[in-house]
C-alpha cells in the first residue's frame, strides 16, 4: 500500500518508543526500495525483501496500540465535507486520538510533500486541525508522542486553491508553516518552512530563523522580490554559519515589503491558543531503536561487567534500528561476539556510532553515506547476546579502534529517546 509505505518514511519527525508489534509492522515498508530511495541515502539493492518478524517484547516493555483515524470531514471554512482550502478546519475521529501529537497530510505519491500539523484540540475520539499551508491533497494520518502513526484515511482530503483575499490598497499579510514539527540536523529531508504573501504587489521578503528561547535569528534569507499570492519555500540545513545549531526550538519570521513601503511580519497574535504554525523543534540526532525498548542494567551498563564499552538496549528482535546520527559507514562486518555491528562516523561530531548484534548485516554498505534517521538494519541477537537488544557504543575522535576511546553512551541515548 503506498500511502502506508510513504508514510512511513517520515523518519525524520516522528518520534521513536514504545512502537505496538501493529505499527511496527506498519513501518516495515521502509526496507521497501521505493521508500530507500526516498531518503536519499540507502545503497540501492540493499534492502530485504521480506521483512523481519518481531520476536516477543522483551519483559518490562510497555506496548502501546497505535491512534487509529476512522474518517474526517472538514468542519468549517469548507467547501464541502472532503473540500477545504489552507485554513480551513478538518475534525478527524478514531479512536486513542488524546495523545496525537501531529496530523500529517499526506498529499500526492512524494514524501516530500508531507506537511504536519499540531492539533488545535484533542480528545479521546477526536482531534481537530486546521490544514496548514503547503498542504496538498490527499489523505490524512494522526500520530502520536510516541511515533505511533493511524494508517493513511481512506478518503483523501481534496484542495482547493484559497481565493484571492487581498483587496487593492489594504496592508500585505504574511503566512508561515513549517513543514514538519521536528527536524534532525543531516537527515534525508532538512527543515522546510511554506509561506506566502499576500499582497496586490510583488513584494521583498526577508526570511529569518529564530531562537525561540530569547528570540534571536540565528540564520536569514534575502529572498529579494517575491510575487503576491504565490507559495515559496525556504529549507535549513541545521547550521549556523559555520557550526551545527545546538538543538531547540527554532521558528521562521518572514518580512515582506510591498512596493508601496508597507512591510508585514509573519508573527502570531499575542494569546493565541493555536501552535506556533512555523516553529518547530530541531534535533542532532534521533533515537536509534523505532520500537518499545528498555535499558539494561547492571553488566549492560557502561563499565559494567568486565569493562563492556556500550549500553545495552533491549526490544525484540526484528525492531528497525536507525542511525542516530548520520555519516559515513566506516565498518561493516561479522564478528563472534559483536554480531553484526556497523560503525558509523557521525557528521561533524568526530564521534564513532557502533551499533552490534543486528539481526542480520546491516542495510548500508561500508564507504556509504546515510542519514541522521535512516534506517539501518534490525535489533537481534547474532554473536554472544543473552536477549535481543542493541549493543550501542560512543567514542571519541580520532574513532573507534582508531586512537579515541569509548564513553558512556547513556546519557545522550536518554536525551534522545525523550526528544525523538
Ligand atoms: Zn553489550
Amino acid at each position: 500500500m503506498a500511502h502506508r509505505g510513504r508514510a512511513a518514511t517520515r523518519r525524520g519527525c516522528i518520534r521513536a518508543y514504545a512502537v505496538s508489534l501493529t505499527a511496527l509492522a506498519s513501518l516495515l515498508p521502509l526496507a521497501t526500495p521505493a521508500a530507500a530511495q526516498s531518503t536519499g541515502g540507502t545503497s540501492p539493492g540493499a534492502p530485504p525483501s521480506a521483512a523481519p518478524r518481531l520476536s516477543a517484547p522483551p519483559p518490562g516493555v510497555v506496548v502501546r496500540p497505535a491512534p487509529q483515524l476512522r474518517s474526517w470531514r472538514c468542519a468549517r471554512e469548507c467547501a464541502d465535507a472532503q473540500t477545504a482550502t489552507t485554513g480551513a478546519i478538518v475534525r478527524i475521529r478514531g479512536r486513542r486520538l488524546g495523545r496525537v501529537y501531529e496530523v500529517v497530510f499526506l498529499g500526492a505519491e512524494s514524501p516530500d510533500d508531507d506537511v504536519a500539523a499540531a492539533p488545535l484540540r484533542r480528545k479521546k475520539h477526536v482531534v481537530d486541525v486546521r490544514v496548514p499551508l503547503g498542504a496538498v491533497g490527499g489523505p490524512l494520518l494522526v500520530a502520536d508522542h510516541d511515533g505511533l502513526q493511524s494508517a493513511p484515511s481512506a478518503v483523501a482530503l481534496v484542495l482547493q486553491p484559497p481565493a484571492a483575499v487581498m483587496v487593492a490598497g489594504s496592508a500585505p499579510t504574511v503566512e508561515v508553516q513549517a513543514q514538519a514539527r521536528r527536524a534532525f540536523y543531516d537527515a534525508a529531508r532538512p527543515a522546510k518552512m511554506s509561506y506566502v504573501v499576500h499582497s496586490d504587489s510583488p513584494a521583498t521578503v526577508v526570511v529569518e530563523l529564530l531562537r525561540a528561547k530569547d528570540g534571536a535569528a540565528v540564520a536569514r534569507w534575502d529572498v529579494g522580490e517575491v510575487a503576491p499570492e504565490t507559495q515559496q519555500s525556504v529549507t535549513w540545513d541545521g547550521s549556523v554559519g559555520t557550526r551545527v545549531a545546538p538543538p531547540g526550538r527554532y521558528a521562521f519570521r518572514v518580512s515582506a515589503v510591498s512596493a508601496s513601503g508597507v512591510r508585514a511580519v509573519s508573527a502570531q497574535a499575542p494569546q493565541t491558543p493555536e501552535p506556533n504554525p512555523a516553529e518547530f523543534a530541531f534535533l542532532t540526532h534521533e533515537f536509534p531503536i523505532r520500537g518499545p525498548h528498555v535499558y539494561g542494567t547492571g553488566a549492560a551498563t557502561f563499565g559494567g561487567g568486565r569493562g563492556h564499552q556500550g549500553h545495552d538496549v533491549f526490544a525484540a528482535c526484528g525492531t528497525p534500528l536507525l542511525a542516530a546520527r548520520g555519516g559515513v559507514v566506516q565498518f561493516k562486518e561479522y564478528h563472534s561476539r559483536a554480531g553484526h555491528y556497523i560503525v558509523i562516523d557521525g557528521e561533524r561530531t568526530g564521534v564513532d556510532y557502533a551499533y552490534m548484534h543486528l539481526r542480520q548485516a546491516a542495510l548500508v554498505r561500508a564507504g556509504d553515506r546515510v542519514r541522521t534517521g535512516q534506517l539501518i538494519g534490525y535489533v537481534g541477537d547474532t554473536g554472544r547476546a543473552t536477549g535481543c537488544h542493541l549493543h550501542f557504543e560512543m567514542w571519541t575522535a580520532p574513532g573507534w579502534y582508531d586512537g579515541g576511546r569509548p564513553f558512556d553512551p547513556l546519557p545522550q541515548l536518554v536525551a534522545w529517546d525523550k526528544t525523538s
